[in-house]
């Protein structure tokens, strides 16, 4: 497959994101993005857009969402390209949700090169399989913008509310308990190589995301702002 980003000349700082589902990448997403001004690109998040609006691209995503599967990489590599094309990604992006397999791995380091950039970090919140069922079933988000509460570890001041836009909160299919089980069983695999494949090229950070939602945090900005420092 070949790999480029549309009509970008530069790329600033790439931030990949990484934990398994319910390990709290969402939460921490918002959070750095917004301290870090740099553009959140959530995969998850443009695929349920897309099924939402019911264009061509979420008639393909929604049957393999609904299954707990991942989308094939040819279609969702495209979509990711297409979003790093965006004049926002020129001031450096988070990525939440992407790479997922290291196919996809290797895809974005080429298109990345082909701008004269690359993965400058990759922070890994960590989180012990069994803990991750009870997270996921806990999870609820809201219908206008995704903004993610727990039922017991981030819930909202008013139960089914969001406390960002007040829009009403609702539990993802997959996130009902026999869809979380195929999941975890699929993507804790491919999380392992693609955690690999950054260890591999020393930009894995790894931060313990069994502690409070302030504290995971501010582990994840230390980490990054090694390399945001260092690179200006
Ligand atoms: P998420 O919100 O990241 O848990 O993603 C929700 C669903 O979107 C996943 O279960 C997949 O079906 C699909 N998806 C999101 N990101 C990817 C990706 N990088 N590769 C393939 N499928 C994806």
């Amino acid at each position: 497959m070949t790999a480029s980003i549309g009509q970008v000349r530069d790329i600033g700082h790439v931030v990949v994101l990484l934990g398994a589902p319910g390990a709290g990448k969402g939460t921490q997403a918002q959070i750095l993005s917004g301290r870090l001004g740099l553009a959140h690109v959530a995969t998850g998040d443009l695929f349920r857009a897309a099924v939402r609006d019911g264009t061509p691209l979420g008639l393909v995503a929604k049957g393999y969402m609904d299954r707990g599967e991942l989308v094939p990489d040819a279609v969702t590599i495209e979509m990711l390209l297409e979003r790093l094309g965006a004049p926002d990604a020129a001031a450096g992006i988070l990525l939440d949700g992407f790479p997922r397999n290291t196919a996809q791995a290797q895809v974005l380091d080429e298109a990345l090169a082909g701008k004269g950039g690359r993965v400058d970090i990759a922070p890994y919140i960590q989180v012990p399989e069994q803990d991750l069922v009870g997270r996921l079933s806990g999870r609820w988000i809201c219908r206008a913008q995704g903004h993610p509460y727990h039922e017991v570890a981030n819930p909202p001041l008013t139960p089914g509310v969001c406390d960002v836009d007040g829009s009403e909160l609702y539990q993802r299919t997959d996130d009902q308990p026999a869809t979380v089980q195929a999941r975890l069983r699929q993507q804790l695999g491919s999380l392992e190589l693609v955690v690999g494949h950054y260890r591999d090229h020393g930009i894995l950070r790894t931060v313990d995301g069994t502690q409070q939602i302030d504290q995971v945090s501010k582990d994840l900005l230390a980490a990054i702002a090694d390399v945001t420092d260092s690179r200006g």
